[in-house]
């Protein structure tokens, strides 16, 4: 060993164990901060597709890919950075001896071969992510940009050391080329090969080139573990206990569907018996969080992939999924200090914590503890309350976000806590959970004028009780019984489903809302009241069915998407449908034929509890692509990236006071298809994008109807603005 290999390897071993020391303690930290939060037992089962789904996700980088060339250029990074990690073990050997390598392997050609190629892609991949990133910057691009919020040091510092240490990797065979010591012939490392033909041959090159190496990657693992917060960096570990811990690991898509059932101690709480001196009733405090709501917010790598699609975010409200993940974060951490002393507040409100306990705590971690969870700017709030009621709970960032964050669970859970034990949320949205409690539907109608919709109808609508012999029970919904827009859909399926022969039979006065609403604001308690009884009822018309029988068919997505969802979290098991997946499968068998196409442009607006949350994307298409003349035009944002009407998270009952209207943003996009008619699978869209359409004068040029009604009017031309469509008056 020569005076320069002596001095690269003291210094080598220096810096390596001071970063080592650092890593160790921050990842003490984090772990201890994760487990801070509360139990929750549903995260362990299914092993098998748990390891399936992330080796999916991570390996085949499934989710990312959909963002083509950023995923393309991460993977080639993710894998650069796997075997980075090998080159990084190699230059130890080299900073002692200029002819080291890694023993077994090293001077292996098919070793040489897939490092330099990995690495000649992986400096392309991390050039096009500096550019992208460069290129939407925030002070360039502003709100537009999905960096805006992010700390956009940490990716610069990330993507220049993922760069540097690339290149060191050359610079390293350069000089073993230059000094004759490189194993690996020309054609397998043509790139090593260049280098070192314009490199000079000095011996200690190596050693010295190896120590820099060292000494960067060493820098990153010192100042990650100094910044315990910086996802940008931490996910490349996160990323897979996140995702192989996400809720449903064998769901296709993101998982979305069933809201997680609000629990207290990690058991789902039953309002029978809860106690809010005992139980927890949401959140209210970080902490209460499980511990993979903590690791999903240590887990965001910042990329802005949810804020880029979010609704509210785009429409110029304060909500940004990314910004209320990394305030979470940056909470919890901060908090941290003060909770890991044994401070905390019980259910009661009171410390928990001795005054000798928390000491010497930093005070601010003890000033960081003070701050509501949810408050505006004035009493230092974590998160404002216009950014937690402005969810919509559409999913899009759950969809987008690429290491499986669960954004509407968290904020629907700060949401339950807010409406159940401080009566705090939008005033407005009072009139829709009182008229749930006392009516049984958002509008308050008498539940006697439930069947009035089939009056008119040239045939009889059979009613539950009535007759034992139907194959669908079909789930009308409030809105399909109340809203004058709806009924024309309920009307239509109706038709339809006459028409082609299927037995079905209503609850009529014996439904009641199916509870997403109250569920999404946050009120479990009236969700619970309702949806026990309409699992009641529902198991009662099915008695002696067996699941693969007890058939349901709904117009409302909310409704498909709770009672198909939902109701199993409280003993109703039922197969059901969506009114276009039975409407596809009815033409797709002959039942029912088209015979006049619907002509003048089609546009399709797939609604979020249809679509992102259930995967029912096709059946739509396929009932409008069999009955409108010509091609389907689609909306630029389309299919998973679809853009919410406004309505969802009981937002249908909100006043939208910040920002640009969203469904007004969405008729925008859908008129500029230059398409006659809209066509929607659900009734709040029907009712948003019927009011954007009427918002923007354009009444009389566009109309917005469900796909139902486009197949009746090509099914039975002769009944358009007939019995079918016609809204009979309600009583
Ligand atoms: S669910 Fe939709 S509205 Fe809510 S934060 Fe996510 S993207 Fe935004
Ligand atoms: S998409 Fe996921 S990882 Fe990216 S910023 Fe949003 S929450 Fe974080």
């Amino acid at each position: 060993m020569g005076s320069v290999q002596i001095v690269t390897t003291i210094l080598a071993a220096a810096i390596t164990a001071v970063a080592v020391w650092l890593a160790v303690r921050a990842v003490s930290k984090m772990v201890a901060v994760i487990r801070l939060g509360q139990p929750d037992p549903t995260r362990s089962g299914d092993k098998i597709s748990r390891t399936r789904t992330m080796l999916a996700e991570t390996a085949g980088h499934t989710r990312m890919l959909r963002w083509s060339v950023v995923g393309a250029a991460h993977w080639f990074v993710m894998v650069g950075f796997i075997v980075l990690s090998l080159l990084v073990l190699e230059a130890y050997f080299e900073v002692v001896s200029p002819t080291g390598g890694l023993p077994l392997i090293g001077g292996w050609t098919l070793y040489g071969l897939v490092t330099e190629w990995i690495g000649i892609l992986g400096v392309v991949g991390i050039g096009v992510l500096i550019a992208i990133r460069l290129a939407n910057r925030p002070n360039r691009a502003g709100r537009r940009s999905r960096f805006t919020g992010s700390t956009m040091w940490q990716g610069y510092f990330v993507e220049a050391v993922v760069l540097a240490v690339l290149v060191m990797g050359f610079l390293i065979r350069g000089f073993k080329v230059a000094t004759d010591h490189f194993e690996y012939p020309t054609w397998a490392t043509p790139l090593s090969h260049a280098v070192g033909a314009a490199l000079p041959g000095w011996e200690s090159g190596v050693s010295v080139a190896a120590l820099i190496k060292i000494s960067i990657s060493m820098v990153w693992v010192i100042v990650i573990s100094l910044n315990v917060t910086m996802g940008v960096a931490w996910h490349r570990f996160l990323a897979f206990p996140n995702i192989f811990f996400k809720r449903r690991p064998g769901a296709a898509g993101s998982g979305l569907g069933a809201l997680r059932p609000m629990m207290s101690d990690g058991k789902p709480l039953d309002f029978e018996e809860a106690d809010p001196e005992k139980d927890q009733f949401g959140v209210a405090q970080v902490e209460q969080f499980t511990w993979k709501g903590l690791l999903d917010f240590s887990t965001c790598t910042e990329c802005g992939r949810c804020q880029s699609q979010c609704p509210a975010w785009n429409t110029g409200k304060p909500l940004s999924p990314k910004l209320l993940v990394l305030s979470l974060r940056d909470h919890a951490y901060a908090k941290a200090p003060y909770l890991l002393a044994g401070g905390g507040k019980d259910l009661t409100g009171e410390e928990k914590a001795t005054a000798a306990q928390l000491a010497h705590v930093d005070v601010l971690a003890l000033a960081e503890a003070e701050k509501p969870l949810i408050g505006d700017a004035e009493s230092g709030g974590v998160i404002d309350p216009d950014v937690l009621w402005s969810c919509t709970t559409c999913g899009a960032c759950v969809e987008q976000c690429p290491v499986d964050i669960e954004h509407v669970d968290h904020i629907v859970d700060m949401r339950r806590y807010q409406v159940l034990i401080e009566s705090s949320f939008p005033s407005e949205a009072g009139v829709m959970l009182r008229n749930l409690e006392n009516k049984g539907n958002p509008w308050g109608a008498p539940q006697n004028t439930r069947e009035d919709w089939t009056k008119g109808l040239d045939f009889e609508v059979p009613r539950v009780g009535e007759t034992e012999d139907f194959e669908y029970l079909f789930w009308v919904g409030c809105a399909g019984a109340f809203e004058d827009r709806a009924k024309k859909t309920t009307r239509a399926v109706a038709t339809l489903l006459n028409e082609a022969g299927v037995s079905f039979a209503i609850l009529g006065e014996g439904e009641t809302c199916s509870g997403d609403p109250a569920r999404r604001i946050g009120n479990e308690f009236v969700f619970q009241m309702l949806a026990q009884q309409n699992v009641e009822t529902l198991n009662e018309a099915f008695e002696g069915r067996e699941k693969a029988k007890r058939k349901i068919v709904a117009t409302c997505p909310h409704c498909f998407n709770t009672l198909g969802n939902e109701y199993g979290q409280l003993g109703g098991e039922f197969e059901v449908v969506h009114h276009t997946q039975l409407l596809a499968h009815l033409v797709a068998t002959g039942k029912l034929t088209p015979v006049q196409p619907v002509d003048g442009g089609v546009t399709y607006h797939d609604p979020c509890y249809l679509g992102r949350h259930n995967r029912v994307f096709t059946p739509p298409r396929e009932v409008l692509g069999s009955a409108i003349e010509g091609e389907l035009t689609e909306m630029p944002r389309n299919s998973e990236r679809s853009f919410c009407c406004g309505a969802g998270g009981a937002r249908m009952w909100m006043e939208e006071r910040i920002g640009k209207r969203i469904n007004v943003d969405r008729v925008e996009e859908a008129m500029s298809t230059g398409a006659r008619t809209v066509a929607v699978g659900c009734p709040f869209c029907s009712t948003m994008l019927t009011d954007g359409v009427n918002g923007k004068g354009a009444g009389e040029q566009v109309e917005v109807i469900d796909v139902a009604s486009v197949l009746l009017r090509s099914v039975k031309p002769e009944q358009v603005g007939g019995a079918e469509e016609t809204t009979p008056v309600t009583g």
